[in-house]
């Protein structure tokens, strides 16, 4: 009963608070601030009643900590859920949930793991309750901000309306985006895939001839860059589709989906000219294409779409903190 299993126990009660919503805790500790000053009496009785509490939990409860970033999400981010379980090694990986899905989970080092729930537009801000369980279940809820995207308003002459795509290419463009591989081949901060400026942002929703489209969102991000100009692989990873506009690819245009790895992928389209094969191994920054209008492109410009579990995440994140 020494030093360490103190550690244990303070650990769950860090647990504790954060297992709170956000909203809670900010009015807890402004209340705190805002009482009377400690006396060391009050910090003494304190310190024995969290210890007593501490053994007396310490001995029937096993939880797991968890950390979640970004620690304010908006939609469109990558939720990241780190568990560390307790004890740690559990019997099974750790299992999470929200809402009704259940996500992949990899092993990020010793007795860590980890989760990513993408979140997106089309949802609605508020609570997510994240179910992790280990040896037991715990729920910790997370509060999903809002946030205002652009909207446009697109006028389409009828006959642009009825462009479809083939079935061929939107099955494999839906299979790329499922792939979850277990290997992790990115480190570190994704890198822009072209040098053109951004000239439509992710999450822009829109109006088509007057009628606001519900399951519209940009899911991704376009760049300007100038027609035949380089675009280069932002992480590394395994190329995992290829699709030409002369072999079916009406809408996507020339494609180019790359996997990096534990339900990352990139999706690269509308390009002029592709520069890798299915299977390569691209590392960062290596070009792997050039910017084109093929497919149902207005004029060139390169979109990049960032997929994590299959849905269309904000890459901006990943561009400006290494996720890990
Ligand atoms: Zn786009």
């Amino acid at each position: 009963m020494g030093h360490h299993h103190f550690y244990s126990n303070s650990r769950m009660w860090f647990l504790t608070v954060i297992s709170q919503p956000i909203t809670q805790l900010k009015q807890t500790s402004f209340r705190v601030i805002n009482s009377q000053p400690f006396t060391r009496q009050w910090m003494l009785g304190f310190l024995l009643l969290s210890l007593m509490w501490a053994l007396l939990a310490g001995q029937s409860t096993w939880a797991a900590q968890i950390r979640l970033s970004p620690t304010k999400p908006r939609l469109g981010d990558t939720l990241s859920v780190v568990i560390k379980p307790f004890p740690a090694q559990p019997s099974q990986p750790p299992v999470v949930q929200s809402g009704q899905k259940t996500y992949p989970v990899f092993s990020v080092g010793a007795g860590l793991w980890r989760s990513f729930i993408p979140t997106t537009p089309l949802e609605r801000p508020g609570v997510r309750r994240i179910t992790v369980t280990t040896n037991e279940t715990q729920i910790f809820p997370v509060q999903v901000g809002n946030r205002s995207f652009p909207v446009q308003r697109i006028w389409l002459p009828p006959a642009k309306e009825s462009l479809a795509g083939t079935d061929a290419e939107f099955d494999q463009v839906d299979a790329f985006k499922q792939l979850v591989t277990p290997q992790k081949f990115w480190n570190r901060s994704f890198l822009a895939p072209n040098a053109g400026p951004v000239t439509t942002g992710y999450g822009v929703r829109r109006y088509y001839n007057g009628k606001f489209a519900e399951d519209y969102y940009h899911r991704g991000i376009d760049y300007g860059g100038a027609y035949g100009s380089p675009v280069i692989a932002p992480a590394p990873g395994r190329v995992r589709l290829i699709g030409r506009e002369s072999k079916g690819f009406q809408i996507h245009g020339n494609t180019i989906g790359i996997d990096h790895g534990q339900g990352v992928a990139s999706i690269f389209i509308h390009l002029s000219r592709i520069n890798v094969n299915e299977g390569d191994f691209v590392q960062t920054g290596q070009v792997i294409g050039a910017v084109g209008s093929t497919g149902t492109a207005t004029g060139p410009h390169l979109h990049w779409g960032l997929y994590v579990n299959g849905q269309s995440v904000d890459p901006y994140p990943w561009r400006t903190q290494t996720i890990e």
